[in-house]
């Protein structure tokens, strides 16, 4: 019989080996045959490169898909993967073209019932644009997560590959279907409707304000905190079926002595909506109104939404919406309230309908 002694020395053992996670943790393979993940490249600088690793100047859009899966053989342990390029640009160069042909890919692919989730590699800078535009038009419930870096492939200390690594991740997970389309960066599970890009140089740059996050993730393994909010996929009322151009809506930033100029220009330009980054809660100069509202009795689909990083821009606070015949976008930022205004545009120019969609959405 082992000696009193003996069993508390085993017990000892026994806890210290349960209060070590970090280092008992299995990696995050799952169970079963592998699931098989689509990876579509656009470009960004996760697919960039610098000339040296400690340089701040690099170009977007280097590095093709059959490179970035190469640079992370650590994600085939999660999915079989097999890439597509789409486009290998910088995301400030992202356009209808490539969202079309994006959308409509995603589409073809989560509907093939051997496929379990796409992976898309794109730009930061207008990352929460392209997200929030897949989430009101991707129809499957199927995992759809969007990742990026910061930092090219070439740098010290590159974002990307641990960024990949938990995309692929949280695109084989089964807890991450239903929760509409999610950006993955720097550990954090983004919904398409909250994130957005806070700083232009740090790696922990896209914050979830307001809405919160959906989750976290650490070296593939996740934990998720909600659900999606707002209709998004398979309940959006936005479909690119019978759409083959998207039409013009122009943000223009509100500021200390605004008129109406770029207003009347954004209408001569062909705009069929404008969204307002106004100051504080939606506001705006009275010439600024006065030229907003005089667009918006002419049929132009009138946003006001803030420059403000975070809050909601609400109705009829200081401005008469019903009186102008204006939108509020409540907590949509200027760009997301630009993808909700052009995809609304595609079915309707009816003001009541429009700002419900602003409420669900
Ligand atoms: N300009 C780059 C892009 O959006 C920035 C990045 O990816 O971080 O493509």
């Amino acid at each position: 019989m082992p000696r009193p002694r003996i069993l508390f020395a085993v017990s000892l053992l026994l806890a210290a080996v349960a209060a070590t996670p970090a280092i008992a943790q299995a990696p995050a393979a799952p169970k079963g045959p592998l699931p098989n993940i689509v990876v579509l490249a656009t470009g960004g600088t996760i697919a960039g490169a610098a000339a040296t690793d400690v340089q701040a100047g690099y170009s977007s859009g280097q590095v093709g898909v059959e490179q970035l899966l190469a640079a992370v053989p650590q994600a085939k342990k999660l999915a079989n993967l097999r890439g597509e390029q789409i486009s290998n640009i910088g995301s400030q160069d992202m356009n209808d073209e490539v969202w079309l042909k994006l959308a409509r890919r995603i589409n073809e692919l989560t509907a093939m019932p051997d496929v379990a989730g796409v992976v898309i590699t794109h730009g930061t800078d207008t990352i929460e644009e392209t997200a929030y535009f897949l989430n009101l038009v991707v129809k499957s419930k199927k995992p759809v997560v969007l990742t990026a870096s910061m930092r090219p492939s070439t740098a010290l200390s590159a974002d990307g590959p641990l960024n990949f690594y938990n995309a692929v991740a949280i695109a084989a997970n089964k807890d991450a279907a239903g929760r509409g389309v999610l950006v993955v960066i720097n550990d954090w599970i983004h919904g398409a409707s909250s994130l957005t890009k806070t700083s232009t140089t740090a790696v922990q740059t896209f914050m979830s304000p307001l809405r919160g996050l959906i989750g976290t993730v650490a070296y593939g393994d996740a934990e998720f905190y909600r659900g999606p909010v707002g209709k998004n996929t398979v309940d959006s009322d936005f479909s690119l079926d019978k759409v083959t151009t998207l039409p013009r809506v122009d943000i223009i930033m509100a500021h200390e002595n605004m008129d109406g100029a770029l207003i009347d220009a954004a209408a001569a330009a062909g705009a069929k909506g404008i969204v307002i980054a106004g100051v504080g809660n939606g506001n705006m100069t009275e010439a600024a109104l006065k030229a907003l509202s005089a667009q918006a009795k002419k049929g132009i689909v009138c946003v006001r939404s803030s420059r403000v990083a975070t809050g909601n821009v609400g109705r009829n606070v200081e401005v008469d919406d019903d009186k102008l015949g204006l939108v509020a976008s409540l907590d949509l930022n200027p760009q997301k309230s630009r993808v909700l205004l052009r995809l609304a545009l595609t079915r309707t120019t009816d003001l009541k309908q429009i700002q419900k969609w602003f409420v669900e959405y």
